[in-house]
């Protein structure tokens, strides 16, 4: 009986099982004492410029908060982001590759993003795809500039662990054959939907899909054992912003009207990452995964769109990104970490140590938390009917 118990206990141990998807953080830890993950997950990264200033102006030189020097949370460690790349351009030259390989270097995470930035594919399209984006990052360095030359970035296989589908378009035959190259995880779903009871103060932490996604829009993904779930976040507008929701990629947060007209000053981008921070640090403290895209980072897009000069500068939205990650790093809870690391903290989830300040908690608006969640209402449903209509976003 001995030998069963033991051999028991060690399948227990030995073998890990599910982390559902929840709105409590793991092992039992209350909000109070966990890290406040911030994730930076960039994907497309067309151009060099946008993701150099991603690298070497955003986030070079700037680390965590000190905390108690523990390892395990994170603390004073330097900031990293995920990059999630496309295949295709092992031929977009040296300039695009001299800055993929700069984000190797620099220590961020490298995912993938599709070879052909298309979906919809069955699973031996699927297949191929993943195979093909996949060589461009393994594949021995060689940047070069001409435009003949089949570019790789010389990643070790061993370090991709991570996929963002091109357009979030996932689907089950995707997710069967993201399990066959063995992937870790994929962050292509979101949180924080209104209409599902959320909002930035009750996000739904990352977990794998074994039972599937408790939240999906549009579509449930379908139980995937064992595969991680990192789920982008949406964004609450502060109240004297509308007080309603956005979504969750930094396209979204770039205008100021629906009907993408207007351009959002880069002053109210700020306020509005660091409205879902304070939100996100006042509640359950669900990382804040941020959407972003490298070419919208640079200096010579996003300047004219279809013809028309924007009145928001790029140089003023990096100026605003780089106010919030300054006002993020001021907080003794926030980490700044590739999310890789939040996989390996959830595994293992270690407390924050004592910590000089803690942050006291926001009270969201109209009474909101995890109580809201529930059965979903006449207005809820309309509300999901509605959304059903609108265009997914293009990333
Ligand atoms: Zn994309």
């Amino acid at each position: 009986m001995k030998t069963i118990a033991l051999l028991t206990l060690m399948t227990i141990v030995v073998c890990p099982q599910g982390a559902p998807p929840s709105k409590e953080p793991p092992g039992g830890l209350l909000p109070s004492e966990v890290p406040q993950f911030i994730t930076i997950g960039s994907d497309d990264n067309n151009s060099g410029d946008g993701v150099n200033f991603l690298v070497d102006e955003l986030m070079d030189g700037r680390f965590n908060p000190a905390g108690t020097d523990n390892p395990a949370t994170f603390d004073g460690t330097p900031v990293r982001a995920s990059f999630y790349f496309i295949g295709v351009h092992e031929r977009a030259g040296g300039m695009v590759c001299d800055a993929h390989r700069n984000v190797y270097l620099k220590g961020h995470e490298i995912g993938v993003h599709g070879y052909a930035h298309e979906v919809g594919f069955d699973e031996a399209g699927w297949r191929e795809d993943v195979a093909k984006a996949l060589d461009y990052l393994t594949r021995d360095y060689r940047c070069d500039d001409d435009g003949n030359t089949i570019n790789g970035l010389g990643v070790p296989r061993s370090e991709i662990h991570g996929w963002r589908t091109p357009m979030d378009a996932y689907s089950p035959e995707l997710f069967r054959v993201l399990q066959e190259f063995g992937f870790v995880y994929d962050c292509s779903l979101s949180t924080g939907f209104g209409f599902l009871g959320e909002d930035a103060t009750n996000h739904t932490w990352p977990g794998t899909l074994d039972q599937g996604w408790p939240a999906s829009f549009p579509d449930s993904p379908g139980n995937f054992a064992g595969l991680w779930e990192l789920p982008q976040s949406r964004m609450d507008l502060p109240p004297d912003l509308g007080g309603e929701q956005i979504g969750y990629c930094d396209s979204d947060w770039f205008w100021k009207t629906p009907d993408r007209s207007v351009d959002r000053p880069a002053a109210e981008i700020a306020t509005i990452l660091k409205y879902n921070l304070d939100r996100h640090l006042g509640g359950n403290r669900a990382p804040l995964h941020l959407c972003l895209h490298g070419n919208a980072w640079g200096r010579q897009e996003w300047e004219v769109i279809r013809g028309i000069p924007r009145s928001t500068r790029t140089s003023e939205r990096q100026a605003a990104l780089t106010d919030f990650l300054d006002y993020a790093l001021s907080k003794p809870e926030v980490r700044v970490v590739r999310q890789i690391d939040v996989v390996g903290w959830m595994r293992d989830p270690a407390p924050l140590g004592e910590l000089p300040e803690p942050t006291p908690p926001a009270t969201p608006p109209g009474g909101g938390g995890s109580g809201r969640c529930g059965a979903l209402g006449v207005e809820a449903l309309l509300a999901m009917f509605l959304v059903a209509l609108m265009p997914r976003r293009n990333s």
